[in-house]
């Protein structure tokens, strides 16, 4: 199955997380890869805005996490760039962010080390012309139902 969106504009973007928003909706966690500028933020902000969010999404470069407090769903918008020590998590209290309904977004994964949980869906985002492309892969069952159901 070709797992991979050409997204020619910011548009695009934001409608894959509109996308993604959807099946994210009884939770799971979801990997952002990709260079700083490649568009995780803007994904972010597409899927929250999804969500149910009205206001902006800040980029939490500095705060390493934003959380939102949306009807019946709690979202974490992790951007782990500036995390020196992936032990410093334990001081922002990350072991509560964890439960299963929760939807966590998280730019920089590979910063955390095990302290973050293990991906439903890992998205890769890299520059292809004036564009960006993504690619997905599912890492469990349920992100496996969860890549099923994206359309192009
Ligand atoms: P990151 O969080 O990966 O550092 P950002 O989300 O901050 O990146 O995005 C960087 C820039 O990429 C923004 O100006 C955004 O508008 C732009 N961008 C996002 N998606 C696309 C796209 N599909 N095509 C072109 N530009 C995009
Ligand atoms: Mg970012």
């Amino acid at each position: 199955m070709d797992t991979t969106f050409s997204l020619s504009d910011e548009s695009a973007t934001l409608k894959l997380g509109q996308q993604l928003a959807v099946q994210l909706r009884a939770g799971g966690v979801l990997y952002l890869q990709g260079d700083l500028g490649a568009g995780k933020t803007t994904l972010s902000r597409g899927i929250i805005q999804s969500l149910g969010h009205s206001g902006a999404v800040k980029s939490p470069t500095y705060t390493l996490v934003e959380p939102y407090e949306l009807p019946g769903l709690r979202v974490f918008h992790f951007d782990l760039y500036r995390l020196a020590d992936p032990e410093e998590l334990e001081f922002i209290g990350i072991r509560d962010y964890f439960d299963p309904g929760t939807v966590c977004i998280i730019e920089w994964p590979d910063r955390g080390g095990d302290m973050i949980p293990p991906p439903d869906l890992v998205l890769r985002l890299e520059k292809q012309g004036n564009g960006r492309l993504a690619s997905l892969v599912a890492n469990s069952a349920a992100g496996q139902t969860m890549l099923g159901r994206l359309t192009k």
